[in-house]
């Protein structure tokens, strides 16, 4: 059973991670959202870049579980083709 415990929470990489949503590497000293949650009794806590959070939040299907990993990254699947409207804001 799924429980959350922390919706997601900005941090500061500590170390290299792999991102949770889209699998790229979260660098160290790198901003990103700690998740932790509970499944099957278990603890977990994940990380995930700030826009595949935002994505996540978007997606219509990810509290029905989505494959860790195989998401584009800021995006889920089947948005990008839809939304090319607005380039992604770009960071200074
Ligand atoms: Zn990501």
């Amino acid at each position: 059973m799924y429980e959350e415990i922390d919706d997601g929470r900005t941090i500061t990489a500590r170390k290299d991670h792999r991102c949770e949503w889209c699998g790229e590497v979260i660098r160290k000293g790198e901003s990103c959202i700690k998740r932790t949650y509970k499944w099957e009794d278990e603890f977990w806590d994940n990380r995930q870049h700030p826009e595949c959070f935002e994505a996540m939040k978007r997606c219509p299907f990810a509290d029905e579980g989505f494959c860790p990993g195989e998401n584009p990254r800021g995006a889920f699947e089947g948005e990008e083709e839809e939304d090319e409207l607005e380039p992604t804001r770009e960071t200074a």
